[in-house]
């Protein structure tokens, strides 16, 4: 019988917030798998709740990350290498933006929202997968971002968030070009509605999860546990063959026109 075995492997998750968060079903799901996890929060507010998470996992390393700080970052991937030596996979599971820019016109866009906005949601993917290349460059490794639909097509209210998940998918192409040669996959999962903390954060977020559930082919949204699998799948050896690929994740929601 074939099983995913990820004993061998390391996984570094970033975007844990809660048991909610779909990092957190990715984390779960490679976990369950056998594969040896650290933990990134951001804030002390968060920290608790991830300590909490992570005690599932003995002896994984728990950091305080905000990706927005160098000095942080620096500090995640120092003590990945201390513990784990090289790393397998990168989940990036992060995304921020000010509530006043997730509703509203999108016109009106400040310069600082648009920054924000970006630096976390997609800049900040680039530069975490720029830290992780020294750690996976030796066996190669698997580099995962998570995406939505509205990257592609109009969401209202999702504004400048759309713009980032439109730099973070590119961002998904030009690393997979260029990293392919070292046997590093890039992919990322686009999910549909999960109502989690930042998901409440969108203005009409329960309209729009009612939109997909009636309009996908599936009939349902979807529960955290089916990205996690999904995760589990690209960040495996079962999808060595995939990269530069945007899974969606989704009951088939984007397939539909009418
Ligand atoms: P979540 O609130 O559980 O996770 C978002 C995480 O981003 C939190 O852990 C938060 O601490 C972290 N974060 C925000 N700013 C940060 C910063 N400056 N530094 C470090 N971490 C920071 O919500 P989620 O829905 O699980 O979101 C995870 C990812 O999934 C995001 O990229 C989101 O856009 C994407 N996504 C979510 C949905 C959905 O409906 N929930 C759908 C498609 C894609």
């Amino acid at each position: 019988m074939r099983q995913i075995d990820l004993s061998n492997k390391t996984a570094l998750v970033l975007g844990v917030a809660n048991q909610r968060s779909l990092a957190w079903a990715i984390a779960d799901a490679l976990g369950e798998a056998g594969c040896k996890l650290a933990f990134t929060y951001q804030g002390e507010r968060l920290q608790k709740n991830v300590l909490g998470l992570a005690e599932k996992y003995p002896n994984a390393p728990v950091m305080a990350c905000d990706v927005t700080s160098d000095e942080q970052v620096e500090g995640v991937f120092t003590r990945v290498e201390k513990e784990f030596g090289k790393l397998s996979i990168l989940v990036h599971s992060v995304a921020f933006a000010r509530r006043e820019e997730l509703e509203g016109a999108f016109r009106t866009t400040s310069l600082q929202g648009w920054r924000v906005a970006l630096e976390i949601s997609a800049y900040s993917f680039v530069n975490l997968t720029n830290r992780a290349f020294p750690l996976m460059q030796e066996d190669g490794g698997s580099v995962l971002a998570l995406s939505y639909l509205a990257s592609q097509r109009v969401v209202p209210n999702y504004n400048v968030m759309g713009s980032a998940k439109a730099a973070l998918e590119h961002s998904v192409r030009q690393l997979a070009y260029e990293l392919g040669p070292k046997n590093i996959r890039v992919n990322a999962i686009s999910s549909g509605p999960v109502a989690t903390l930042s998901a409440r954060g969108i203005s009409g977020f329960s309209s729009m999860a009612k939109q997909h559930r009636e309009k996908a082919p599936l009939g349902r949204n979807i529960e955290p546990r089916e990205v996690g699998d999904a995760g589990l799948f690209l960040c495996s050896d079962m999808g060595s063959g995939i990269t530069g690929e945007i899974m969606y994740v989704d009951g088939g929601y984007n397939i539909m026109a009418i």
